[in-house]
């Protein structure tokens, strides 16, 4: 059976935007797979520590495996939620790949340029943390690894480093990653989708924007998000349309009246053809969003702690037995053991 890979960071608390935008797409890539592949859903909590140590992480754990289920995962035996850190061949793979990689290789990388671009030092996990997302990936032959556009650049790394690894031991021992073009077929057109931010809708919604207008987050009192949603930035023109680039604020309310109710955009946009007055449409949007996140709170209150502890630790027991039986296979290819 194929894996699937996904991971999400959980440093902080998701924006509307991270959870229409990634979790809900990864939730609905879960449910629709999960007989035919092996769903692998990890948190990352080493790359977490990469900027500073998170000193919620354990509760911002915890708290993430419960929004993966209230956003709809069903779970089955071939869903398996584990923590990165709990399986310590991603570190021990992720050392060796180190000395297979050079240096250029990763300075070269965008996401790198950005990090530490006018800053005077920035710690080596910046720099090498693509190695350790190639280890996530190797490690269980993962084929499948939604990831968002910033990470394609990483994402070929890992397909390079598997394919040069197979080379130079003449071995499959690897299964590099399918390159990215086909992994945005797979992932359908769900992926992609840029939640804006309410206040200047031409720039993204960002859980670092400093307006707490700009965003709604999903822990936000529904009231709150509802009148957030009332005080969006629109525009002039009068029409309520879809058109992302003359009117991207109109064009986010309906996006996320779309989403939040899991129907077609082009339904919604048919509905709103040829009315003309905004404040209907938000009225309508923040009565979505606040319904949404009412329902949604109360499914995350009601999971117990208990419950996510014992998925992920079997989840771990799982995730160790695929884990440590690839990294013995590079061991001994490496003369390591
Ligand atoms: P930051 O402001 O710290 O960069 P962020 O809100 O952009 O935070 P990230 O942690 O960078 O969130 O991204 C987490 C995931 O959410 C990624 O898969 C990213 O593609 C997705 N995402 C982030 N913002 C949006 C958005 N506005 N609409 C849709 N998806 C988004
Ligand atoms: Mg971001």
């Amino acid at each position: 059976m194929k894996t699937i890979l996904t991971g999400l960071r959980v440093n902080s608390e998701f924006t509307l935007g991270n959870y229409l935008g990634a979790l809900l797409p990864m939730v609905r890539l879960a449910n629709k797979y999960k007989n035919d592949y092996n769903v692998n859903i990890f948190v990352p909590d080493l790359h977490s520590i990469i900027s500073e140590v998170d000193g919620e992480l354990q509760q911002n754990i915890i708290r993430s495996i419960k929004i993966y289920f209230a956003a709809g995962l069903v779970a089955n035996e071939n869903v398996h939620i584990y923590r990165q850190s709990y399986v310590p061949a991603h570190s021990e793979l992720c050392w060796i790949l180190n000395c297979t990689v050079p240096m250029g290789e990763l300075s070269r990388m965008t996401q790198f340029k950005e990090k530490s671009d006018g800053k005077s030092s920035v710690n080596a996990g910046i720099l090498n943390y693509p190695i350790l997302m190639a280890a996530d990936i190797l490690l269980y032959d993962a084929e499948y690894v939604p990831v968002g556009e910033d990470q394609f650049q990483h994402l070929e790394l890992a397909r390079n480093i598997a394919t040069r690894i197979n080379h130079k031991f003449e071995k499959e021992i690897f299964v590099p990653p399918v390159e990215t073009r086909k992994q945005v077929e797979f992932m359908g057109i769900e992926n992609g989708i840029r939640i804006r931010d309410l206040v200047n809708p031409e720039k993204k919604m960002s859980k670092s924007a400093r307006s707490e207008n700009s965003k709604i987050m999903m822990s936000d009192d529904p009231a709150v998000a509802a009148k957030k949603i009332m005080s969006a930035t629109t525009d002039s023109v009068g029409k309520i349309q879809y058109d992302m680039f003359n009117q991207p604020g109109v064009s986010n309310l309906l996006q996320i009246e779309a989403l939040v109710n899991d129907v077609p955009l082009q339904d919604v946009i048919s509905t709103w053809a040829g009315e003309t007055r905004y404040g209907d449409l938000k009225q309508k949007v923040a009565s979505s969003v606040r319904t949404m996140l009412e329902a949604f709170q109360e499914r995350v209150a009601e999971i117990p702690d208990e419950i996510v502890i014992e998925y992920l630790e079997a989840g771990e027991e799982y995730a160790n037995s695929i884990a440590n039986a690839k990294l013995l296979e590079v061991q001994h290819v490496f003369n390591l053991r």
